[in-house]
Protein backbone atom coordinates (compact mmCIF):
# COMPACT_ATOMS: atom_id res chain seq x y z
CA UNK A 1 0.00 0.00 0.00
CA UNK A 2 1.54 3.19 -0.82
CA UNK A 3 0.66 6.11 1.07
CA UNK A 4 2.24 9.85 1.24
CA UNK A 5 -0.30 11.74 3.09
CA UNK A 6 2.45 12.42 5.57
CA UNK A 7 4.71 14.41 3.06
CA UNK A 8 4.75 18.47 3.21
CA UNK A 9 6.69 21.52 2.75
CA UNK A 10 8.98 20.24 5.53
CA UNK A 11 9.60 17.18 3.96
CA UNK A 12 13.41 15.89 3.95
CA UNK A 13 14.29 13.82 0.56
CA UNK A 14 16.52 10.78 0.58
CA UNK A 15 17.08 8.47 -2.33
CA UNK A 16 19.10 5.55 -4.29
CA UNK A 17 21.01 6.47 -7.56
CA UNK A 18 21.30 3.36 -9.74
CA UNK A 19 21.04 1.67 -13.10
CA UNK A 20 19.20 -0.35 -12.76
CA UNK A 21 17.36 0.38 -9.72
CA UNK A 22 13.93 -1.09 -10.37
CA UNK A 23 14.37 -3.97 -8.42
CA UNK A 24 15.86 -1.94 -5.26
CA UNK A 25 14.30 -2.70 -1.90
CA UNK A 26 16.64 0.43 -0.21
CA UNK A 27 13.11 2.70 -0.48
CA UNK A 28 10.58 0.19 1.02
CA UNK A 29 13.44 -0.37 3.99
CA UNK A 30 14.44 3.01 4.34
CA UNK A 31 10.87 4.50 4.29
CA UNK A 32 9.53 2.01 6.77
CA UNK A 33 12.69 2.82 8.85
CA UNK A 34 11.30 6.54 8.53
CA UNK A 35 7.99 5.71 9.69
CA UNK A 36 9.65 4.16 12.50
CA UNK A 37 11.69 6.68 13.94
CA UNK A 38 8.87 9.42 13.14
CA UNK A 39 11.43 11.47 11.09
CA UNK A 40 9.54 13.43 8.30
CA UNK A 41 11.62 11.89 4.94
CA UNK A 42 10.41 10.44 1.63
CA UNK A 43 13.26 8.35 -0.01
CA UNK A 44 12.66 7.34 -3.69
CA UNK A 45 14.89 4.79 -6.22
CA UNK A 46 16.54 7.38 -9.12
CA UNK A 47 16.91 5.58 -12.78
CA UNK A 48 20.55 7.75 -13.38
CA UNK A 49 22.51 6.81 -16.20
CA UNK A 50 25.88 6.80 -16.14
CA UNK A 51 26.72 10.08 -17.91
CA UNK A 52 23.97 11.63 -16.37
CA UNK A 53 25.63 11.19 -12.58
CA UNK A 54 27.55 14.44 -12.45
CA UNK A 55 24.14 16.13 -12.84
CA UNK A 56 22.64 13.91 -10.13
CA UNK A 57 24.94 14.46 -7.83
CA UNK A 58 25.14 18.19 -8.80
CA UNK A 59 20.73 18.03 -7.96
CA UNK A 60 21.53 16.51 -4.81
CA UNK A 61 23.35 20.70 -3.64
CA UNK A 62 20.54 22.00 -5.87
CA UNK A 63 17.74 20.70 -4.10
CA UNK A 64 19.10 19.73 -0.70
CA UNK A 65 18.53 16.54 -0.28
CA UNK A 66 19.89 15.14 3.05
CA UNK A 67 21.36 12.23 1.73
CA UNK A 68 21.47 9.44 -0.91
CA UNK A 69 22.66 5.84 -1.71
CA UNK A 70 24.64 4.86 -4.76
CA UNK A 71 24.49 1.54 -6.05
CA UNK A 72 25.53 -0.10 -9.46
CA UNK A 73 27.36 1.00 -11.71
CA UNK A 74 28.14 4.18 -9.72
CA UNK A 75 29.81 3.31 -6.77
CA UNK A 76 33.36 4.17 -8.06
CA UNK A 77 32.75 7.00 -10.27
CA UNK A 78 30.63 8.78 -7.99
CA UNK A 79 33.62 9.73 -5.74
CA UNK A 80 35.02 12.38 -8.31
CA UNK A 81 31.53 14.19 -7.68
CA UNK A 82 31.73 14.79 -4.24
CA UNK A 83 33.28 17.42 -1.73
CA UNK A 84 34.82 14.81 0.97
CA UNK A 85 35.51 11.37 1.10
CA UNK A 86 35.91 9.20 4.61
CA UNK A 87 39.19 7.18 5.01
CA UNK A 88 37.20 4.17 5.10
CA UNK A 89 35.55 4.63 1.94
CA UNK A 90 38.58 6.10 0.44
CA UNK A 91 40.72 2.85 1.02
CA UNK A 92 37.98 0.36 -0.06
CA UNK A 93 37.75 3.02 -3.89
CA UNK A 94 34.25 2.93 -3.16
CA UNK A 95 31.30 5.33 -1.96
CA UNK A 96 27.60 4.05 -1.42
CA UNK A 97 26.41 6.62 1.16
CA UNK A 98 26.70 10.16 0.45
CA UNK A 99 25.76 12.98 3.39
CA UNK A 100 25.08 16.91 2.37
CA UNK A 101 26.19 18.89 5.45
CA UNK A 102 24.73 22.36 3.92
CA UNK A 103 25.95 21.86 0.26
CA UNK A 104 29.05 19.78 1.31
CA UNK A 105 28.90 16.15 -0.06
CA UNK A 106 30.88 13.61 1.71
CA UNK A 107 30.79 9.77 0.72
CA UNK A 108 30.91 6.70 2.82
CA UNK A 109 31.38 2.80 2.78
CA UNK A 110 28.78 1.37 5.10
CA UNK A 111 29.05 -2.43 2.79
CA UNK A 112 31.60 -3.80 4.49
CA UNK A 113 30.85 -2.67 8.28
CA UNK A 114 27.11 -3.95 7.48
CA UNK A 115 28.59 -7.18 6.60
CA UNK A 116 30.40 -7.89 9.15
CA UNK A 117 28.26 -6.49 11.72
CA UNK A 118 25.62 -9.25 10.24
CA UNK A 119 28.70 -11.87 10.09
CA UNK A 120 28.87 -11.64 13.74
CA UNK A 121 25.69 -10.78 15.05
CA UNK A 122 24.35 -13.88 12.79
CA UNK A 123 26.66 -16.55 13.48
CA UNK A 124 27.72 -15.84 16.77
CA UNK A 125 31.90 -16.15 15.20
CA UNK A 126 34.48 -14.22 16.77
CA UNK A 127 36.38 -12.44 13.74
CA UNK A 128 40.02 -12.30 15.63
CA UNK A 129 42.63 -14.49 13.95
CA UNK A 130 40.09 -16.52 11.14
CA UNK A 131 41.38 -17.30 7.58
CA UNK A 132 39.03 -16.35 5.19
CA UNK A 133 38.58 -17.82 1.38
CA UNK A 134 36.57 -14.57 -0.37
CA UNK A 135 35.37 -15.58 -3.84
CA UNK A 136 34.82 -12.49 -5.99
CA UNK A 137 37.28 -9.55 -6.35
CA UNK A 138 34.71 -6.58 -7.37
CA UNK A 139 32.93 -3.38 -5.90
CA UNK A 140 31.49 -5.83 -2.78
CA UNK A 141 34.25 -7.71 -2.15
CA UNK A 142 36.93 -4.62 -1.58
CA UNK A 143 34.43 -3.60 1.08
CA UNK A 144 34.28 -6.65 2.57
CA UNK A 145 37.58 -7.20 2.45
CA UNK A 146 38.81 -4.48 3.98
CA UNK A 147 36.49 -4.41 6.69
CA UNK A 148 37.13 -8.77 7.34
CA UNK A 149 40.81 -6.76 7.80
CA UNK A 150 40.05 -3.89 10.11
CA UNK A 151 38.15 -6.80 12.35
CA UNK A 152 41.05 -9.00 12.91
CA UNK A 153 40.97 -11.94 10.50
CA UNK A 154 44.37 -13.38 10.12
CA UNK A 155 44.61 -14.13 6.37
CA UNK A 156 42.16 -13.66 3.10
CA UNK A 157 42.56 -15.52 0.18
CA UNK A 158 40.91 -13.71 -2.99
CA UNK A 159 39.71 -15.88 -5.58
CA UNK A 160 38.18 -14.22 -8.37
CA UNK A 161 37.31 -15.67 -12.20
CA UNK A 162 39.60 -13.04 -14.07
CA UNK A 163 43.15 -13.78 -11.63
CA UNK A 164 44.95 -10.06 -12.32
CA UNK A 165 41.95 -8.59 -10.01
CA UNK A 166 42.31 -11.18 -7.17
CA UNK A 167 45.63 -10.23 -7.13
CA UNK A 168 45.32 -6.91 -7.52
CA UNK A 169 42.77 -6.37 -4.44
CA UNK A 170 44.92 -8.78 -2.40
CA UNK A 171 48.00 -6.44 -2.88
CA UNK A 172 45.66 -3.73 -1.68
CA UNK A 173 44.42 -5.71 1.40
CA UNK A 174 48.03 -7.05 2.31
CA UNK A 175 48.89 -3.54 3.86
CA UNK A 176 46.56 -4.77 6.71
CA UNK A 177 46.75 -8.59 7.26
CA UNK A 178 48.00 -11.53 5.29
CA UNK A 179 46.33 -12.08 1.52
CA UNK A 180 46.58 -14.29 -1.82
CA UNK A 181 45.12 -13.71 -4.65
CA UNK A 182 44.35 -16.98 -7.04
CA UNK A 183 42.10 -18.30 -9.34
CA UNK A 184 38.47 -19.97 -9.17
CA UNK A 185 39.65 -23.76 -10.22
CA UNK A 186 42.54 -24.37 -8.26
CA UNK A 187 40.98 -24.36 -4.39
CA UNK A 188 40.77 -27.95 -3.79
CA UNK A 189 44.61 -27.23 -1.59
CA UNK A 190 43.62 -24.28 -0.03
CA UNK A 191 40.16 -25.54 1.73
CA UNK A 192 41.87 -27.10 4.59
CA UNK A 193 43.41 -23.58 5.99
CA UNK A 194 40.54 -21.72 5.72
CA UNK A 195 37.65 -21.51 8.41
CA UNK A 196 34.99 -18.99 6.51
CA UNK A 197 34.08 -18.76 2.93
CA UNK A 198 32.66 -16.04 1.56
CA UNK A 199 30.70 -15.29 -2.19
CA UNK A 200 30.79 -11.94 -3.37
CA UNK A 201 30.43 -12.97 -6.68
CA UNK A 202 27.15 -12.64 -8.42
CA UNK A 203 26.74 -15.97 -9.43
CA UNK A 204 23.72 -17.16 -8.16
CA UNK A 205 21.68 -14.21 -7.85
CA UNK A 206 18.65 -13.70 -8.96
CA UNK A 207 17.39 -14.69 -11.87
CA UNK A 208 20.52 -17.18 -12.43
CA UNK A 209 19.62 -19.12 -9.48
CA UNK A 210 21.33 -22.21 -10.55
CA UNK A 211 24.91 -20.49 -10.69
CA UNK A 212 27.54 -21.59 -8.43
CA UNK A 213 30.63 -19.74 -7.62
CA UNK A 214 32.99 -22.76 -6.71
CA UNK A 215 32.48 -26.18 -6.92
CA UNK A 216 30.59 -26.95 -3.76
CA UNK A 217 32.04 -30.38 -3.13
CA UNK A 218 35.45 -29.06 -2.10
CA UNK A 219 33.21 -27.46 1.23
CA UNK A 220 33.73 -28.96 4.62
CA UNK A 221 31.77 -29.24 7.45
CA UNK A 222 34.08 -27.16 9.28
CA UNK A 223 33.50 -24.25 7.40
CA UNK A 224 31.56 -21.58 7.60
CA UNK A 225 29.91 -20.50 4.36
CA UNK A 226 28.71 -16.95 3.64
CA UNK A 227 26.73 -15.43 0.43
CA UNK A 228 25.92 -11.55 0.34
CA UNK A 229 23.71 -12.48 -2.36
CA UNK A 230 20.03 -11.72 -0.85
CA UNK A 231 17.97 -12.76 -3.61
CA UNK A 232 17.38 -15.72 -3.14
CA UNK A 233 17.56 -15.14 0.75
CA UNK A 234 19.10 -18.65 0.66
CA UNK A 235 21.19 -18.97 -3.01
CA UNK A 236 21.93 -22.57 -4.32
CA UNK A 237 25.45 -22.64 -2.76
CA UNK A 238 24.45 -21.65 0.86
CA UNK A 239 22.08 -25.00 0.53
CA UNK A 240 24.41 -27.34 -0.95
CA UNK A 241 26.86 -25.87 2.31
CA UNK A 242 24.24 -26.81 4.71
CA UNK A 243 23.86 -30.30 3.12
CA UNK A 244 27.57 -30.90 3.90
CA UNK A 245 27.09 -29.82 7.40
CA UNK A 246 28.47 -26.32 7.22
CA UNK A 247 27.46 -23.49 8.80
CA UNK A 248 25.76 -21.01 6.60
CA UNK A 249 24.83 -17.21 6.15
CA UNK A 250 22.96 -15.04 3.82
CA UNK A 251 23.09 -11.43 2.43
CA UNK A 252 20.47 -9.82 3.91
CA UNK A 253 21.62 -8.90 7.33
CA UNK A 254 23.95 -6.76 4.77
CA UNK A 255 21.70 -5.10 3.25
CA UNK A 256 19.81 -4.24 6.24
CA UNK A 257 23.14 -3.13 8.34
CA UNK A 258 24.62 -1.37 5.36
CA UNK A 259 21.05 0.78 5.04
CA UNK A 260 21.41 0.72 8.82
CA UNK A 261 24.54 2.80 9.06
CA UNK A 262 23.51 5.06 6.34
CA UNK A 263 20.34 6.53 8.43
CA UNK A 264 22.74 6.39 11.49
CA UNK A 265 25.34 8.51 9.49
CA UNK A 266 22.33 10.76 8.23
CA UNK A 267 20.10 11.42 11.40
CA UNK A 268 22.53 10.26 14.41
CA UNK A 269 20.34 7.93 15.43
CA UNK A 270 20.05 4.50 15.69
CA UNK A 271 18.25 2.45 12.90
CA UNK A 272 15.42 0.28 13.51
CA UNK A 273 16.84 -2.83 11.92
CA UNK A 274 14.17 -5.16 12.96
CA UNK A 275 11.68 -2.85 11.41
CA UNK A 276 13.95 -2.53 8.34
CA UNK A 277 14.75 -6.46 8.33
CA UNK A 278 11.03 -7.38 8.47
CA UNK A 279 9.04 -5.62 5.45
CA UNK A 280 12.48 -6.74 3.37
CA UNK A 281 11.84 -9.98 4.48
CA UNK A 282 8.21 -9.95 3.57
CA UNK A 283 8.56 -8.05 0.04
CA UNK A 284 11.41 -11.09 -0.93
CA UNK A 285 8.55 -13.89 0.37
CA UNK A 286 5.84 -12.10 -1.81
CA UNK A 287 8.33 -12.21 -4.82
CA UNK A 288 8.82 -15.78 -4.54
P1 LIG B 1 30.70 -6.42 -9.34
O1 LIG B 1 31.56 -5.30 -8.91
O2 LIG B 1 30.10 -6.42 -10.70
O3 LIG B 1 31.58 -7.77 -9.17
C1 LIG B 1 31.08 -9.02 -9.59
C2 LIG B 1 32.05 -10.12 -9.15
O4 LIG B 1 31.42 -11.38 -9.44
C3 LIG B 1 33.38 -10.13 -9.89
O5 LIG B 1 34.38 -10.62 -9.03
C4 LIG B 1 33.10 -11.11 -11.05
O6 LIG B 1 34.27 -11.72 -11.54
C5 LIG B 1 32.26 -12.13 -10.33
N1 LIG B 1 31.38 -12.93 -11.17
C6 LIG B 1 30.30 -12.50 -11.86
N2 LIG B 1 29.69 -13.54 -12.47
C7 LIG B 1 30.40 -14.65 -12.12
C8 LIG B 1 30.26 -16.04 -12.43
N3 LIG B 1 29.28 -16.48 -13.21
N4 LIG B 1 31.17 -16.91 -11.90
C9 LIG B 1 32.16 -16.45 -11.11
N5 LIG B 1 32.35 -15.15 -10.78
C10 LIG B 1 31.48 -14.28 -11.30
O7 LIG B 1 29.46 -6.62 -8.35
P2 LIG B 1 29.40 -6.29 -6.78
O8 LIG B 1 28.86 -4.94 -6.57
O9 LIG B 1 30.72 -6.64 -6.18
O10 LIG B 1 28.26 -7.31 -6.29
C11 LIG B 1 28.54 -8.69 -6.21
C12 LIG B 1 27.41 -9.43 -5.48
O11 LIG B 1 27.29 -8.96 -4.15
C13 LIG B 1 26.03 -9.23 -6.14
O12 LIG B 1 25.37 -10.48 -6.13
C14 LIG B 1 25.34 -8.28 -5.20
O13 LIG B 1 23.94 -8.50 -5.16
C15 LIG B 1 25.95 -8.66 -3.86
N6 LIG B 1 25.88 -7.53 -2.92
C16 LIG B 1 25.10 -7.67 -1.83
C17 LIG B 1 25.00 -6.63 -0.94
C18 LIG B 1 24.13 -6.78 0.27
O14 LIG B 1 23.79 -5.75 0.86
N7 LIG B 1 23.80 -7.98 0.70
C19 LIG B 1 25.70 -5.42 -1.15
C20 LIG B 1 26.51 -5.31 -2.29
C21 LIG B 1 26.58 -6.39 -3.18
P3 LIG B 1 35.15 -11.01 -12.72
O15 LIG B 1 36.04 -10.02 -12.02
O16 LIG B 1 35.90 -12.14 -13.33
O17 LIG B 1 34.17 -10.38 -13.67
Amino acid sequence: MISNRNLDSHTTLYGVFGDPVRHSRSPLMMNRAFQEMGINAAYAAFHVKPDELGNAVAGIRALGFRGVNVTIPHKVEVMRHLDAIDEGARRIGAVNTIVNENGKLTGFNTDGIGYVRSLQEETGIELEGMRVLLLGAGGAARGVAFSLAKAGVRRIVIANRTIDRAIELATAIGEFTDTEGTGLDDLADKMGSVDIIVNTTSAGMHPHVAELPMNSELIESEHIVSDLIYNPRITRFLKEAEARGAKIHGGLGMFIYQGAYALEYWTGNAAPAAAMRHIVEQSLQEQE
